[in-house]
């Protein structure tokens, strides 16, 4: 293939080319320093400004101030797991999880080992069709705090609204529909993301966390695991994942021309109507999983009318060069992730290859 596919996976996942250009034409020698960001040292003032810029950029496009900060860290959104309870999760209190999806899940089993925690809303009965509304949720007395999962990779849900909680500190995994519209940040006391759908590449998670918050977090524990440490370092603690981080700041410099995240936004409602519309106006061929009302712009799930025409629906996407649609198992069926960075001619190529393929076989 010397052509660039459409890459539809979940994660890592495709990358906007401005960004890979610009990123190939620096990779040899980086603003003149004569070397590549990859090879040199986290402490020099070229990558100083790298990792603070990022911050920067980050913070405003989401339009926050000097209350937060952004932390490049490691270990993945999956070590946020563990490592929000030890700092937040005291004795005598409880953890909230609103559970909508297998992400939700592994954050609020990684919290039980470390204390104790409550289901405030789930909606597994069903198998996560859609997000809890308001009523349906009910925190415990002595919340530490609630942790929601924003969007749900597996299952294509998404939160089109956030739950308010008064003082109650919210924290959000976001690693999948982080900086993919406007919203409210400054509502949220912690905010952590994967890079590798719509930052960058994997390697780096972003972390941006409320100053009162790193300030109550537990002192002992391991320093790694401590946010206070990697604020107080600017990240810089110990080695950090720099080339990353570096492309997150490429990424992030493109979302900002693109004209922010309104713009963005904009473009991912087209992208993702162009795929629902291919679903809803299919007669039933194609099946959404999500309800529509909690319906998923960053990854799209659906079902073919069996498995072996999901099967050839797959090889024959593929040997068009739309690649990744094949859905995870606990849901089946193709799932389309459609980041901030995939093209809209990405989603009009699937769209009109799902209509194609129904004209065929349905
Ligand atoms: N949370 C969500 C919502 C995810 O989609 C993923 C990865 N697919 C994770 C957490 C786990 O992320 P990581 O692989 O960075 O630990």
């Amino acid at each position: 293939m010397t052509e660039r596919i459409f890459n539809f996976s979940a994660g890592p996942a495709t990358l906007p080319l401005a960004v890979l250009e610009e990123a190939q034409q620096e990779f040899l020698n980086y603003k003149g320093s004569g070397m590549s960001v990859i090879e040199m040292s986290h402490r020099s003032k070229e990558y100083e400004a790298i990792n603070a810029g990022t911050e920067s950029l980050i913070k405003e496009l989401l339009g926050l101030d000097d209350d937060y900060r952004v932390l490049f860290l490691q270990g993945g959104a999956s070590t946020q797991f563990a490592m929000i309870p030890m700092n937040f999760l005291g004795q005598d209190q409880k953890a909230d999880y609103i559970l909508t999806g297998s992400w939700a899940e592994k954050a609020q089993k990684e919290a039980a080992k470390l204390g104790q925690t409550h289901i405030a809303a789930t909606t597994k009965e069903g198998n996560y069709v859609r997000i809890p509304q308001p009523e349906e949720i009910h925190r415990s007395e002595n919340s530490a705090y609630i942790h929601i999962t924003s969007n749900n990779t597996i299952f294509g849900t998404q939160w089109h609204s956030f739950p308010e909680f008064g003082n109650i500190p919210l924290i959000a995994d976001m690693s999948s529909d982080i900086l993919s519209k406007p919203f409210d940040a400054s509502k949220f006391a912690l905010i952590y993301a994967g890079a590798q759908k719509n930052l960058g590449p994997s390697g780096v998670t972003v972390v941006i966390i409320r100053q009162d918050m790193i300030e109550q977090g537990n002192k002992n524990i391991p320093t790694m695991l401590r946010y206070e440490t990697h604020s107080k370092n600017n990240s810089l603690y110990n080695t950090p994942p720099s080339f990353s981080v570096y492309m997150v700041g490429l990424v992030a410099k493109w979302i900002k021309n693109q004209g922010g995240l309104a713009a963005i936004a904009k473009h991912n409602e087209e992208k993702a109507a162009l795929i629902y519309d291919a679903i809803d106006n299919s007669g039933g061929f194609y099946t959404g999983h999500a309800e529509k009302d909690s319906r998923s712009l960053m990854n799209i799930t659906f079902r073919l009318p069996n498995e072996e025409l999901e099967k050839e629906f797959n090889s024959e996407a593929t040997r068009r060069g739309l690649n990744g649609l094949k859905g995870h198992r606990s849901v089946g069926g193709m799932r389309a992730s459609i980041y901030n960075a995939m093209p809209r001619e990405g989603c009009q190529a699937l769209a009109d290859f799902m209509r194609e393929f129904q004209n065929q076989k349905g």
